[in-house]
Formats: C-alpha cells, structure tokens, sequence
C-alpha cells in the first residue's frame, strides 16, 4: 500500500500537510518533507474533512430512485416495491449497490450501514468499490418459525463467510422491524450481539401507527417492549427513532444503544418530523444521520440530509439555536463511526484514513467564515473532489475509473427489473 501526502490544505482550520501511511493518518502537520514513494497530493483551495458515515440506508434500492413516488406507504409498498423486490437477482442487487457506493464516493461518504436482501452480493459490491460498510443480514419471519429458524442458522453462516472479505467490509445483523419479526427472534438477535460481538440493526419507532400497534399487540411502547423481554443492548442501532417518550429515551441511554436520524425519509413519507435531538443528546446517547433508501429519500448525499436535519429540528422547536451545526457536522461524522465501532470520522493522527478533499474555491464555500456551517447549511456533495478509504484513493478531482460502466449496468438492470416486474 502506497503513502499519501496531502500538501497545504486547510485541515482543523490551519494550512497544513497530512501524511497517511498504510490505512492510518500518520502525521498532520506543516511543511512534512516529500519521499520518493509518497503520491503527492495538491491541497491548495481544497480543504481535509472526515468521510462521512451514512448509519441507516438499504443500498440496493438505488434502482427504485424516482419509481412509485408520492404514494402511500402500503400502496407504494405492497403495489409497486415488494412485487419488483421478490423478482430481484443477485446481479440487480450487486450493481444497485454499486450505484450506491458511487454515489457516496463522490458525494464523501466512505462508511455506511445497510439492511438488505443478499448479503453476499451487497459485500461483494463494497469490497469491489473500495469503500467501507457493515452489511446487515435481514430478519424477517413474520412469526413463522421455521423461517425463524432459517435465519438463525444464516446469522452464523454469514458471519463466517464474511471473514473472506477484506476489513472494510463488516457484518451485521439487521432485523427489520418489531412488527415484522417475532419476539423470540429479537430475543436471539441480542444474544447473537452478545455472543459474537455484532451489530443490531432495526428499523424502530419510526411512525405513530408503530407505536399504536405496538401497545395494542403487546402492550407496551416499541422501547418498553424490547426492553421487557431482553431484546436490547450497546449494540442495538435504532433507525428513525421518532415518536420516544421521555422513558423511552432513559432506557436507550441506560443500555448505551444508538439513535439514526432520517429526515429526508420521515419527510416523503410523512412518518413524522419531531426528532427528539435535544433531549436524546441531553441523556447522552449516540446520534447518528442517514439518508435510508433510495426509494424514500431518492438521494444518499450526507450534505442534504445534513441541511434537512439541521433546519428541521430549528423549525419544529421555534428555536433557531437548536442542533447547532457542529452538532449535526457530528452525527454524520464521528458519530457514525463511533456508532459502527471504527476509529474514524475525524482529521487527527492514528485514525483511520477515511476522508475527503473538498474544493472551497466554490462559490457555495465562498467566502470561508465557517466551514462547519457552510459545510452544514451551504454545501452539497458537489463540493467533494477526492475522495480516500483505508488510505487508498476512489476518486480523485472528480473522477472514478468505473464511473460509466457502473451507470450503464445499473441503468440495464433498474429498467429490466421495472419493465418487467414494475407497475
Ligand atoms: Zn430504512
């Protein structure tokens, strides 16, 4: 693996160099002298930010952009995505995620989290792409028990054969929702977290009629459930998380389990706005941002999911000093990669090197007062020009090799799949 060596960016607001050696940034630094071996990278108008860590999205779904919009949930669901889904190939899935990891490439996400069908083929894709993620093997038994069984067994399996893949490319485990996989097997997924030190992905309390259900089939809220019959732990990683109540959130904090912010899809589809930021962060618990899938926020670029996170949690409070920039810059940042266990999402010596060059001599980061808010409340992903995984180089000034190709393919398999399967 070759070294990289940054010269004269702005990097944590001083022109200076950075030197990453391996997949580690070694030194920050002014005036670090150039060796023979080092690729030499030009930082003048640009400036160094951590990649950004997209903690709740289902990859694939790329080929649905733009496809059965303005529906409601269940029509949009049960007419147009589930019937196109159950006809899905591990090819379609392999280049929609492709698709993906090109857009956040060259939007500036380098790490991410999904839950989707075929576990293998979204590994592949992201091991062929360059960047990181932990792929979340789905759970879905709807209370048949010997489906349940099945996705027992496929936890274990997965888990061994994802030690094929390179360290960029980790395994989760990603039951999709407490109404549709049974409390037994919730049960499981925590004792497998425990077991095997892995990541539980859930989609959880994301719409008032969950919650409604959820007192209606058990009694109890989403939280009070989960946490009466021992489904839950650090590693829990609850996407959308929008209608807590205040014990709710005392219990998420006691156990150390993460939040996953999606404005953009809790918008479209009208789940609800009132993300509890303040008081989850109050209490101390990790937040993070995602974009979700393609099909419910139609893009993945951390920027705008940003600008919605920070401007949506103003407007609902009628407090223009809530979520402050800094705070939002961190949930798509650090906070994400903390969530997900990796020592990345911030420029300093000894983390991963995971991060982009942005260009500031844009007008959209002109004139440079505060790049945080410029970053937050200006910027979209246009601003990236390269970007680095494990100290390795996916796009640089704009340009990735498989650009094209990845384009067309995907294109091929979006069309045939609706053409055929589609309404
Ligand atoms: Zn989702």
């Amino acid at each position: 693996m070759s070294s990289i060596l940054i010269k004269k960016a702005l990097i944590n607001n001083k022109q200076q160099d950075l030197l990453i050696i391996e997949n580690k940034i070694q030194l920050i630094s002014k005036d670090i002298p150039i060796k023979e071996e080092y690729i030499v990278i030009n930082g003048e108008n640009k400036a160094v930010i951590p990649g950004m860590a997209n903690t709740h999205t289902h990859a694939a779904m790329t080929l649905f952009r733009g496809y059965g919009d303005d529906l409601p949930l269940m029509e949009w669901l049960e007419n147009y995505i589930w019937p196109v889904e159950a006809h899905m190939t591990d090819e379609d899935i392999y280049w929609g995620v492709r698709l993906a990891c090109l857009e956040m490439i060259k939007t500036g996400t380098t790490l991410f989290l999904d839950m989707y069908a075929s576990p293998l083929a979204t590994a592949q894709a992201v091991e062929d792409s360059g960047i990181r993620a932990s792929i979340g093997y789905t759970l879905f038994d709807r209370g048949d028990t010997n489906r349940a069984q099945l996705d027992r067994k496929n936890c274990y399996k997965y888990k061994k054969e994802f030690e094929k893949f390179s360290s960029r490319v980790n395994f989760s485990i990603a039951p999709h929702a407490i109404y549709t996989v049974s409390g037994d097997q919730l049960k499981f997924c925590k004792d497998f977290s425990t077991e095997t030190n892995t990541l539980v992905h859930l989609h959880l309390s994301e719409t008032k009629e969950e919650v409604k259900n959820s007192i209606k089939n058990y009694g109890l809220r989403p939280i009070h459930y989960l946490h009466k019959i021992g489904a839950l732990n650090e590693k829990f990683i609850l996407a959308h998380s929008l209608w807590y109540n205040k014990s709710e959130i005392d219990i998420i904090a006691q156990i150390g389990a993460s939040v996953i912010h999606n404005p953009a899809s809790n918008l479209k589809l009208a789940s609800g706005y009132k993300f509890k930021f303040k008081e989850m962060q109050e209490k101390g618990i990790r937040i993070g941002l995602g974009t979700d899938g393609c099909s419910s926020s139609n893009n993945l670029d951390m920027f705008i999911a940003m600008r919605i996170a920070a401007l949506l949690g103003k407007a609902w409070r009628f407090d223009p000093t809530s979520n402050s920039a800094l705070d939002i810059y961190k949930t798509a940042t650090e906070n994400g990669y903390n969530i997900l266990g990796i020592n990345g999402g911030i420029i300093k010596e000894g983390a991963i090197a995971d991060l982009c060059l942005i260009k500031t001599n844009t007008p959209i980061m002109t004139p440079l007062h505060n790049i945080i808010s410029n970053l937050v409340y200006s910027a979209d992903g246009s601003i990236v020009d390269t970007t680095i995984v494990d100290g390795k180089i996916l796009m640089k000034e704009g340009f990735i090799p498989e650009e094209e190709e990845i384009l067309k393919k995907a294109s091929m398999h979006a069309y045939n799949l609706i053409n055929k399967y589609g309404v």
